[in-house]
């Protein structure tokens, strides 16, 4: 049965290099290895310039009817000046949170062929696979008691609240023992518990989560520990578990370690397996309309579409197998060019990728 996919490309650089990724979906589609069918729907500062929200109804509802969300990017100076209710990003936060989307997979990989682009040493990156699945619905973000409140002395206190529950930490515990079935099998989950209750309990669950699965080995970190891991050497990781405040900066961490923004992808997923897949970076308002953008991390987020929402692993390696070919043969946009290579442009990138995945059908 045909699958539906909404696609939001966004503001920025999203409509340019979301039309790349669509001539990939068209390819595999033209060739019978998926079966999808594309709807299109305005977020962020395009939809606030067309109906003055940044998320309308009709994108939400879209959204939720899908059984999977392609994204650009949201977000440009043209916006800023508006209330924050009003602001691109508030479109993006919408559809996180409307679709429920508790686990973010952001994976990290260094193809060999950049290695020369990340600012650590070649022989501390080159190889690095590994994937960051940060919980995305709770933790310190949404804990309540929460504001700035003014003592009878009159300073004023900020307040924010680390709350996990026991169903919360399994839910993504899950997650992450059923990617790392699928890789090496070896979890990191990092927290604070020599701290912090609230990571006690999660470390506590995670334990007890993990008796489920009798072939991942679990170990566990401090996450003062892991950033420093993280960038002392990182290939000792395969799959990293964590919450939503470290979550957001180790993944951050760890995509620097890549050396490019413009080359990855990332998933959002709910209960339901339904996801948003998106580019890591923002709307690119500085090389907008210049055709010079980067289309390989929405393309490869379209790979893990296919893989986790579509159930369409065999066309997601496809597209990954694709994008090492363009890599392989030289090619390369603006942000990830290097002597010797040849630069190219979005379009002209999307189309090598588009020729490649031709190349491996015949
Ligand atoms: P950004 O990720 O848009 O850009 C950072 C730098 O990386 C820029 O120099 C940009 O040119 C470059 N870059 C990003 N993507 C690239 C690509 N595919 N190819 C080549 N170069 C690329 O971050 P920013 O400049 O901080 O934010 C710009 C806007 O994007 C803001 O409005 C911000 O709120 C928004 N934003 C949106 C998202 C999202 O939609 N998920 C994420 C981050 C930022």
């Amino acid at each position: 049965m045909s699958k539906n996919i909404l696609v939001v490309a966004g503001d920025g650089i999203g409509p340019e290099i979301v039309a790349e990724a669509i001539k990939v979906i068209d390819v595999l589609q033209a060739e019978g290895a998926i079966d999808v069918t594309l709807q299109h729907a305005l977020v962020g500062g395009a939809a606030y310039d067309a109906f003055g929200d940044p998320l309308p109804e009709a994108t939400l509802n879209a959204a939720k009817a899908a059984d999977a969300v392609l994204l650009g990017a949201v977000g440009g100076p043209k916006w800023e000046p508006l209330p924050i209710a009003k602001r691109p990003e508030k479109g993006l936060l919408g559809l996180r949170a409307g679709l429920g989307l508790f686990a973010n997979l952001r994976p990290a990989i260094l193809y060999p062929q950049l290695a020369d682009a990340s600012t650590l040493k070649p022989e501390i990156v080159a190889g690095l696979d590994l994937m960051i699945v940060r919980e995305l619905t709770g933790d310190i973000y949404f804990g309540q008691p929460r504001g700035i409140e003014t003592l009878p002395s009159g300073e004023r206190r900020g307040i924010n609240t680390m709350v996990y529950t026991e169903s919360e930490v399994e839910r993504i515990c899950r997650v992450a023992f059923e990617i790392a079935m699928k890789r090496d099998k070896r979890v990191c989950s990092v927290d604070k518990a020599n701290v912090l209750e609230c990571t006690e309990l999660w470390r506590e669950v995670a334990i007890k989560t993990a008796a489920d699965y009798p072939d991942i080995t679990l170990m566990h970190m401090y996450v003062d520990n892991a950033a420093m891991q993280l960038v002392r050497a990182p290939k000792q990781f395969d799959v990293m578990v964590t919450g939503n405040i470290f979550g957001d900066i180790l993944s951050d961490c760890a995509s620097m370690l890549t050396g490019s923004i413009g080359m990855l992808p990332s998933a959002s997923l709910n209960a339901s397996g339904q996801g948003m897949y998106e580019p890591i970076h923002g709307s690119a308002p500085d090389i907008a309309g210049r055709g010079i953008a980067n289309p390989l991390a929405t393309i490869l987020s379209v790979a893990m579409m296919l893989r986790h929402s579509l159930n369409a692993p065999d066309a997601a390696a496809r597209i990954e197998a694709a994008v090492v070919r363009v890599l392989d043969q030289g090619l390369r946009t603006a942000d990830i060019l290097s002597a010797g290579m040849r630069q190219v442009g979005t379009v002209e990138m999307g189309d090598a990728v588009v020729a490649a995945l031709n190349a491996g059908v015949n």
